[in-house]
């Protein structure tokens, strides 16, 4: 539940020219659904030009079977949203079709781009006109605007990527190219599958490569710019990586449990999850419950570890998804009652402990556990397992301002008495961070600690008084350059790089008459790994 929390989106690319691929795209789509519900989109690339279908909907109520087959092509790309920058209309939805001289680029995003309100306004002053308030369309006009100082995409991806702030995995396809590219800390996901040969795919989890057969490849490296087309893959730096800072809120709730990250399924982690829970926060109890779906994997691991019995003590109503047909107010006041239903059979006369993957806004956990007592529950403990979630997301995820979030506005007493609740307990961070791999994590959500700096228009309506969320890193030059700025020294690089290139050729690599970013690619391509990965 979360809360009702919500991802940003999920994106998907294909490069296959001898298969269906708007369909490949569509049943991707389905397993990336729970990412997006408010829209969804297909574009296609069928070697002249790009096709678009997206709508406001489900991926199931957007595309009819006629609609798919009408979509022929050798490249696609998805998209499911749900809206936090921006309108949330139909131009709203995704992917973002835009045109570049003659060139149809379309671009499908997930996450938030910091900067995006700034870079909007220079570009309306350079005289760029803008449909939409998105991010994603404020990034691809900048692509679109430097791709044609540079005459390359690559560059102008390179150059767009030089500039944007906050967490982004991108998937852009052109008549006959796909790109996907991701920001410098890697905070927003996607990975790389191979469909055999030189057919390729992306996506924002690898549930969505299970799906259309693909096998996972690596993920898409933080600041790296993946290049698909007739020529095979190729990869190139965008920008530089930077400390690695991968949403840990991925692990906690938003990706689907049978996705592997690192090595591991996100279901063993909240599994490992529930059993620190339960280590740090024990409680003597009759049942251990899950709040289903996402609080599942955390409740198995905490009952295993205390040796409680588990059980269902809460059936959700799988078809209330997101939807335009709004409820009656009358309807409206059964809350929680609409998506969740209590076992009364099952919870009576019992002393409960129910385990969430997260408590954000608290109203979802006070509604269940008065379903709960209504069941003839006479005990309910509340068990989180991901720790207080006490400050603002910037970078994709909805958490909306912070005198919204419970644990920023109450301490652990309040808080557990607004719930209802017999007792409290959260996950600590140490705990959390205990159960995932060794990587770099934003936690900002949790601690305050923001991988990317929040610049000061946001400190004042975002966060209460009192809480100074800390920057960890300054953001590079580039970004706090202008877009003409930029454009110039961009034009100085690639004059530099050309001098030397005359002067001097580096030993064993085939440098041809180009543009640097050609240039780039084969100083990768003349390196290759032993693995399948020919060009990468
Ligand atoms: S602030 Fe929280 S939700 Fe946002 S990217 Fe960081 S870990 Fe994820």
């Amino acid at each position: 539940m979360a809360d009702d929390l919500h991802e940003e989106c999920g994106v998907f690319g294909v490069w296959a020219p001898d298969s269906d691929v708007a369909r490949m795209t569509y049943f991707a789509l389905r397993a990336l659904q729970h990412r997006g519900q408010e829209s969804a989109g297909i574009a296609v690339g069928n070697g002249s030009t790009v096709l678009v279908r997206k709508d406001l909907g489900l991926v199931t109520q957007v595309f009819s079977d006629a609609d798919l087959s009408a979509m022929h092509g050798k490249v696609a790309i998805g998209h499911c949203r749900y809206g936090t920058a921006g309108a949330k209309g139909w131009e709203s939805a995704q992917p973002h079709l835009s045109t570049i001289n003659d060139v149809i680029i379309a671009l499908a995003h997930n996450g938030t781009l910091v900067n995006f309100d700034d870079l909007r306004r220079e570009l309306i002053a350079a005289g760029i006109p803008f449909r939409t308030n998105t991010d994603s369309e404020v990034a691809a006009k900048l692509i679109g605007y430097f791709t044609q100082l540079g005459h390359h995409l690559r560059t102008g991806i390179r150059d767009t990527m030089r500039m944007l702030e906050g967490g982004y995995a991108m998937v852009l396809i052109r008549e006959n190219a796909l790109y996907a590219f991701r920001d410098p800390h890697g905070i927003r996901p996607l990975v790389l599958g191979n469909l055999g040969g030189q057919n390729w795919v992306v996506a924002s989890e690898t549930c969505a490569l299970d799906i259309v057969g693909a096998k996972f490849v690596r993920e898409v490296r933080p600041g790296e710019i993946i290049r698909i087309s007739d020529d095979g893959l190729k990869s190139q730096q965008g920008v530089e990586p930077r400390a690695a800072a991968n949403c840990i809120f991925e692990h906690v709730y938003f990706s689907r449990p049978d996705s592997v990250k690192d090595g591991s399924s996100f279901y063993l982690m909240r599994n490992r999850m529930g059993h620190r829970l339960a280590q740090e926060t024990p409680v003597d109890a009759d049942l251990v419950i899950p709040v289903p779906d996402s609080g599942m994997p955390a409740a198995e691991g905490f009952a295993a570890e205390l040796h409680l019995p588990y059980g269902t003590g809460l059936i959700k109503n799988r078809y209330v998804a997101r939807t335009f047909i709004q409820p009656t107010q009358e309807l409206r006041k059964l809350g929680v009652r609409m998506k969740l239903n209590a076992l009364p059979d099952v919870v009576r006369g019992k002393r409960l402990v129910m385990v969430d993957d997260s408590i954000v806004r608290g109203t979802t956990s006070k509604q269940i556990v008065q379903l709960l007592r209504d069941a003839g529950a006479t005990e309910v403990h509340v068990r989180s397992a991901s720790p207080m979630v006490m400050w603002p997301c910037f970078y994709g995820i909805d958490t909306g301002t912070q005198d919204q979030l419970l644990a920023a506005r109450m301490n652990l007493e309040e808080m557990r008495d607004y719930i209802g609740a017999n007792s409290l307990g959260f996950l600590s961070p140490e705990g959390l961070l205990g159960c995932c791999p060794k990587v770099g994590y934003c936690h900002a959500c949790f601690t305050g600690r923001y991988p990317v700096e929040v610049s000061k228009q946001y400190w004042n309506d975002r966060f209460l008084e009192g809480f100074e969320p800390t920057s960890l890193e300054r953001s590079p030059e580039t970004a706090h350059m202008s877009i003409e700025e930029l454009a110039a020294r961009s034009e100085r690089e690639f004059e530099e790089a050309a001098a030397d290139e005359k002067v001097a050729p580096a030993a064993g690599v085939a440098v041809a008459a180009g543009a640097p970013d050609e240039k780039a690619e084969q100083v990768e391509t003349g390196a290759q790994p032993e693995t399948g990965e020919q060009h990468v």
